[in-house]
């Protein structure tokens, strides 16, 4: 029987641990934390967005960092095939708007005990509160690892320890480092799906104001660079919800180029209008209100907590008669209605990040396995690796289907080359 380690038990790990104990391996779960699966007890505000009902391009494409090194994977190990599996392992399963997939339950906690039950069902052992500080190494192939405590020998490990986002969770970045020291390269180690803070005060007078059904543009060097439809928020320091989150990936790449210059967010308010339409609506507004002050006349096109903002963006004066205003003028609120300019400062930090961008380079693990290209038996599995993807229930499905195919391989070896 194949002994086999998994470091790490969030997703990829509970996931990688639970199937190489299902298929036969006399299989150790080492967990630093003093629980299993903290971080996916936050997941989708504790309701845990396990994946998305999405066809697998769709899963491809929303995946910036990386999404193509995660086809063959997925095609042994999909969105379907996971729903399959959670179902006979009775975790009921709803979809909702977005395809998105969560417990019946609504509840991560759920999710994360399933896991428990099923992996010790399976005959695993776990170890909690104990730390990976070494893999031991012997003529290109992985003996085990040295933990806090002791050592432990392997026919295969499992290196599944998360990134950099979230600290508390445990997820601190020693896979980084546990990698790094048998050879393997880590690329930079960014943000994503991260708030955004602008430079503009204002922010702060609309903070938790939330938008729906808007688009939202970065725009650098005078092109768009990346845009998105959908919700985002105001926050005191600048803006956040899911397409800011998302769009936060395009912003940090960005600035890793030289001479890339100032970046703007643009917010579309009105994305399913022309300018042509929307200034036939906004000239319908001003007959209805022709009477009144600007201010008092834009209640039906923008929430009340907006109207200021827009009015002083397109320098306009709120306490004139709609009936006075000129067409220039008229085009001016058209404009900003559709081009409500923020000014990038920074993004938030790698800590308060819903994923880390970077890892260990995917170029030194093979993408039908998961196993290591410069040693024989180790296998990466999740956000360790240089893998990163937007909301939606698509970080959780890549930590599950990476966790699943690095389990199948360690216990089977390379199925296809037998
Ligand atoms: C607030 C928040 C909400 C999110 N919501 C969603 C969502 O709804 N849907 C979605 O798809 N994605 C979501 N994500 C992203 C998703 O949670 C992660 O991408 C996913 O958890 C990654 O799984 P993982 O197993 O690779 O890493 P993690 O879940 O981070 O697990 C790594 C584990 O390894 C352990 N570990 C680390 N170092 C060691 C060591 N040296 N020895 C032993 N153990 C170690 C850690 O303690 C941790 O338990 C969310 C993230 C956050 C922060």
């Amino acid at each position: 029987m194949k002994r086999i380690i998994v470091v790490g038990a969030g997703a990829a790990g509970l996931m990688a641990a639970t199937i190489a104990a299902r298929e036969g391996a006399v299989v150790t779960l080492i967990e630093k934390m003093n629980m299993i699966g903290k971080k996916m007890g936050i997941t989708g505000k504790g309701r845990c967005n396990i994946t998305n009902n999405a066809p697998i391009e769709d899963f491809i494409a929303r995946t910036p960092g990386n999404g193509k090194f995660l086809l063959s994977a997925y095609q042994q190990f999909d969105n379907r095939d996971l729903l399959d599996l959670l179902t006979h392992w009775k975790l009921k399963t709803k979809v909702e708007r977005g395809g998105r997939i969560f417990p019946e339950s609504d509840s991560a906690l759920e999710v994360r005990d399933m896991f428990m039950r099923v992996f010790k069902g399976y005959g695993g052992t776990l170890h909690l509160n104990e730390a990976v500080e070494h893999l031991i190494v012997d003529e290109g192939a992985i003996k085990g690892v040295k933990t806090n405590r002791e050592t432990y020998y392997a026919d295969a490990v499992i290196l599944a320890t998360g990134g950099l986002s979230y600290p508390l969770t445990g997820s601190t970045g020693d896979g980084y480092e546990l990698a790094r020291a048998v050879g393997h390269k880590i690329t930079d180690l960014r943000p994503s799906l991260v708030p955004i803070e602008t430079k503009e005060s204002w922010v702060k007078d609309l903070m938790g104001l939330s938008l729906r059904n808007v688009e939202l543009s970065v725009v650098a060097k005078n092109k768009v660079q990346g845009k998105m439809f959908g919700e985002m928020m105001f926050t005191h320091f600048g803006i956040t919800g899911p397409i800011v989150l998302s769009l936060s990936h395009t912003v940090g790449k960005l600035m890793k180029k030289k001479n890339i210059g100032s970046i703007e967010l643009q917010i579309n308010l009105k994305p399913a209008l022309s300018q042509e339409q929307l200034d036939v609506r906004v000239q319908k507004d001003f007959q209805l209100y022709s009477k009144k002050q600007l201010g008092n006349g834009l209640k039906d096109l923008l929430p009340q907590r907006l109207i200021p903002v827009i009015i002083k963006e397109a320098q306009l004066d709120e306490s004139k008669f709609i009936n006075q205003m000129s067409r220039e003028e008229r085009f001016r609120l058209v404009h900003t209605l559709q081009h409500l300019t923020l000014n990038f400062k920074s993004l938030g930090p790698i800590a308060e990040a819903i994923v880390t961008s970077g890892g260990i380079t995917v170029k030194e693990f093979t993408p039908r396995t998961m196993e290591s290209k410069l040693i024989k038996g180790l296998y990466g599995a999740g956000e360790v690796l240089d893998i990163d993807a937007f909301t939606g229930g698509y970080n959780l499905q890549a930590a599950f289907s990476t966790g699943y195919v690095a389990a199948m391989h360690a216990v089977h070896g390379d199925l296809d080359n037998k």
